[in-house]
């Protein structure tokens, strides 16, 4: 059905030219808040709280001081939800010239024709999107009412506004099963690249599960630009086409525990995905690890597994957050130092980051003994950090899939 040569040639080339430009990826928060409540996101509590953006000046200052320290920077603008920015497109301008391909990530709901075309015009190249189910039920219990046709229709804007897509299909227990006929849905609609994801910890539920919800409808702050773009004529929510009401329901899924997979889920979604691979003859990137006791990696040729690369000379990659605060990895909560104030090499010899170093070389208890430590480093430990506290501990869904399989015994 599907041709993956094109796909192969394309990742082949990127990931050459990727390796020419070396340089530091780094993950741009320039919003904290979001429009959208799902279920599965790692920066819930700071998108509910106090809304805040950088604005372009202090963005100026952020990447001249990561300039500085790392040279050649690879940008990716996130948030929150990024498009909220009122001054979206200085902030476009400033990150494509210091990265020319430097994306962003949106959860589309604001896309229309018009700040599409405005991206593209301000040098964007392309956008990455997180797809979760083709079942629009499915992908709505997750992300609120409404949220898969504001998907596919910003989608398709963004394309017709000549930028590239980059799907990362995540994969969450309500979803699991539909693995095989999501990998069918996203190469039907002809999306160049994807990545796909299991459901990675974000913080646990308060208060007995408290759910995600419609984010409160805030009126933006409108700091004047210093570029000479105006902003009277930005919509205050970045878009220009409806914003997501204020009222849509509540994602169904109340209890982020509930999104785990589960050992069976596992091995059903790495066989689907393999199979999948050989069919169509695809290479499928995993983004977040899948440690090498959980599943027999060596069963899926057709698959690529990642391990953590957080304080390695390799794939080390930086968050910064709206305020300007360095974090090591977007998933990790809390700060290493103030960026709009602080050098990164200052910010480096602190007590946080030599911190959390540590606790990243603390073996966990299940894991003493682990011939694959050392690479695997007992899952994404930014997961353990927003779940338990402590980057020293297991990643919180290793933990569940190792209890399930001690109590059920491992797969047959
Ligand atoms: S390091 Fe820990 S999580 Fe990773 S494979 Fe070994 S026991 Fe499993
Ligand atoms: S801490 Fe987790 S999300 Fe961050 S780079 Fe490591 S594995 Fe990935």
């Amino acid at each position: 059905m599907v041709n993956d040569w094109g796909r192969r040639l394309r990742r082949w080339w990127s990931r050459l030219i990727a390796d020419w430009r070396g340089g530091t990826t780094v993950l741009l928060e320039i919003v904290r808040e979001c429009n959208q409540r799902c279920a599965y996101c790692y920066r819930l509590p700071d998108s509910r709280g106090p809304a805040r953006r950088l604005a372009p000046a202090e963005l100026d200052t952020v990447l001249e001081r990561l300039t500085t320290h790392f040279g050649r920077l690879r940008l990716t603008i996130t948030g929150g939800e990024p498009t909220l920015h009122p001054d979206l497109e200085a902030m476009v301008r400033r990150c494509v010239a210091v990265d020319p391909a430097a994306t962003l990530i949106t959860n589309l709901s604001t896309m229309t024709p018009a700040l599409a075309g405005r991206l593209r015009a301000a040098g964007l190249r392309g956008i990455q999107v997180t797809f979760l189910s083709p079942v629009p039920a499915e992908h709505e219990a997750l992300c609120g009412a409404g949220s898969f046709d504001r998907w596919l229709a910003g989608l398709t804007h963004a394309r017709e506004a000549g930028l590239e897509v980059g799907a990362i299909l995540l994969v969450t227990r309500p979803t699991a099963r539909r693995v095989p006929e999501s990998l069918r849905f996203l190469l039907g609609l002809g999306l160049g690249s994807f990545l796909v994801n299991r459901y990675n910890g974000g913080f646990p539920a308060k208060g007995g599960g408290e759910p995600p919800g419609p984010a409160p409808q805030q009126a933006p702050s409108r700091p004047a630009t210093d570029d000479g773009l105006s902003t009277t004529d930005v919509p205050a929510r970045g878009g220009d086409g409806p914003a997501p009401a204020a009222a849509d329901p509540l994602p169904a899924a109340a209890d982020p525990a509930g999104l785990f997979l589960t050992g069976g889920d596992l091995d059903r979604f790495l066989a689907d995905l393999e199979e999948a691979g050989a069919r169509w003859n695809l290479t499928i990137p995993l983004g977040v690890p899948i440690p090498s006791c959980l599943a027999d990696l060596s069963r899926y040729p057709h698959l690529e597994f990642s391990a953590c690369p957080i304080g390695r000379d390799r794939g080390m990659y930086w968050a910064v957050g709206a305020d300007g605060a360095l974090r090591a990895c977007n998933h990790l909560p809390g700060s290493l130092g103030d960026l709009l104030t602080t050098p990164v090499a200052d910010i480096l010899r602190g007590e946080p980051w030599q911190r959390l170093r540590q606790e990243l070389a603390t073996v966990p208890a299940p894991c003493r003994g682990c011939p694959t430590f050392d690479r695997c480093r007992g899952g994404c430990r930014g997961a353990a950090a927003t779940w338990a506290g402590s980057a020293a501990g297991l990643d919180p869904w290793v933990e569940r899939v190792l209890a399930g399989r001690d109590r059920e015994g491992p797969p047959g």
